[in-house]
């Protein structure tokens, strides 16, 4: 199955984005957005998220200014800064697609700290 990068407005992150539902804001730039995740994985788990309209980071890549790029990052450092995770590290992610598991169809980076988070990834499930 190919992914639909065909951008849905009402997913749970634009509406974020829009103020129609809350979340415990981070950071924010005019590009950019962070916020605690609903579910978190980690003592800090939070997800850094474009105001633009990218269904993941395939999405981004392609249409995304080099403003909007630069930002993103940038804001990753600045979510890293704002925990105390610059000395201690942390762990970014973004899952893309089907094969990610990728729940959200609104671009989002995870950052995740402030525990020893493990190898990078988990052994995949043996087959059936
Ligand atoms: P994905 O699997 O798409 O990479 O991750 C989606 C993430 O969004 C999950 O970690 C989930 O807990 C988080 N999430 C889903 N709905 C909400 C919400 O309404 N608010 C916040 N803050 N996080 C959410």
């Amino acid at each position: 199955m190919v992914y639909d990068m065909t951008y849905n407005p009402e997913n749970i992150f634009a509406k974020i984005i829009r103020g129609e539902i809350p979340c415990d804001k981070v950071y924010e730039d005019d590009h950019t957005l962070a916020f605690n995740d609903i579910n978190p994985q980690a003592p800090v788990h939070v997800l850094v998220i474009p105001k633009g309209a990218y269904v993941n980071m395939e999405d981004f890549h392609a249409k995304a200014s080099d403003e909007e790029i630069a930002a993103l990052i940038r804001a990753v450092g600045e979510v890293a800064k704002i925990k105390g995770m610059s000395d201690t590290g942390y762990r970014i992610l973004s899952n893309t697609g089907e094969d990610a598991h990728q729940e959200v169809p609104h671009l989002h980076i995870h950052v995740v700290g402030k525990r020893d988070l493990g190898r990078m990834l988990g052994k995949p499930k043996p087959e059936a």
